[in-house]
């Protein structure tokens, strides 16, 4: 048994037809944490997601969920994860009611110990629990499939791109009920290519690109991580020509007397940045600073993977 509520080593998926979707992955989830996988369209995560699943067959490598080997004791790491997949995949003939006291079924989960009502509830769906599924919009279809992964409580849900589709209000909704669940002891996994809800939601981050992984780190170092700082710059007069230091790695005129500079923070700070200017006989008369996102952690990881 480990104390990881995943625990992935050296995973490798090639399709028949030779794509290489994931290339030797490994990386714990700790117990009790939000965890973010995060990484562009077509990286890996929809497949890495599936073979926890059981949905796709790994080409090599092991996973645990909960301290059970998916390959050696199939049952109860099944048993122990409840997945929300990307693609929406409904019975049209059930009505939400049906479909989760239908999971429960499959799961073997006692009439006596079912929640269905209660789970339908808190995805605001108990209005809805004998409509047609084929009435539900997007957004209702996918809480109903949280809904679902959740009929058997397990100890660990994990969401794949679950804000596709899904408007602003209903999101909130949703992490709303996802945050609720963690606090309660759920660990959550959640596949996104959206940086922001990753830096929102998840207390580590894990990204992968090419099937590859290229960080897995406290979400906080992750954003601290970002070497590229950029400071914007408006000086007290016209600037005839774009004043230069070595020390910078871009720099743009962006009005006549205001200029973007792109510096690398292992180098520099944004005060080198003010006296480099003032050394061209500049004075300074606005100065703002754009703190780094997991945009630019991202765009720096991938570049140096890639190039
Ligand atoms: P993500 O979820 O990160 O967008 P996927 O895991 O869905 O990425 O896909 C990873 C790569 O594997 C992509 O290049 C994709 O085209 C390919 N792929 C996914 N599913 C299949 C499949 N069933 N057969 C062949 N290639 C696939
Ligand atoms: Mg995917």
């Amino acid at each position: 048994m480990t104390e990881a509520a995943i625990r992935i080593i050296d995973l490798a998926k090639t399709y028949a037809g030779g794509k290489q979707a994931l290339k030797g992955v490994s990386f714990d989830v700790p117990r009790g944490q939000i965890f973010g996988l995060l990484g562009p369209n077509g990286a890996g995560k929809s497949t890495l997601i599936n073979i926890l699943s059981g949905m796709v067959n790994k080409t090599s490598g092991t996973a645990e969920i909960w301290g059970f080997d998916i390959d050696r004791d199939a049952r109860n790491a099944k048993g122990s994860i409840g997945i929300v997949p990307q693609e929406i995949v409904f019975d049209p003939f059930f009505t939400p009611l049906e479909t989760l006291e239908n999971q429960a079924g499959l799961y073997g989960v006692p009439k006596s110990q079912r929640r269905s009502m209660e789970l339908l509830r808190a995805v605001h769906l108990d209005d809805k629990a004998n409509a047609y599924a084929r009435s539900l919009s997007g957004g209702m279809k996918r809480r109903l499939l949280v809904a679902k992964a959740m009929v058997h409580s397990p100890p660990v849900l994990v969401l794949d791109e679950p804000t596709a589709g899904v408007d602003v209000e209903l999101r909130q909704q949703l992490w709303a009920y996802v945050r609720e669940l963690n606090r309660g002891g759920v660990t959550v996994v959640l596949t996104t290519h959206y940086l922001e809800e990753a830096e929102e939601l998840c207390d580590r981050i894990a990204i992968i690109n090419h099937g590859q992984l290229i960080a897995n780190e406290p979400t906080r170092k992750l954003v601290g991580m970002a070497r590229e700082k950029v400071v914007e710059v408006t000086v007290d007069r016209d600037l005839a020509t774009v004043p230069s230091s070595p020390f910078f790695d871009k720099i743009e005129l962006k009005g006549e007397r205001t200029v973007v500079i792109t510096y690398n923070k292992d180098r520099l700070n944004a005060g080198g940045v003010l006296a480099a200017l003032q050394g061209e006989g500049l004075g300074i008369v606005d100065v703002s600073t754009r703190e780094a996102d997991l945009e630019d952690v991202f765009l720096n990881l991938t570049r140096a993977v890639n190039g």
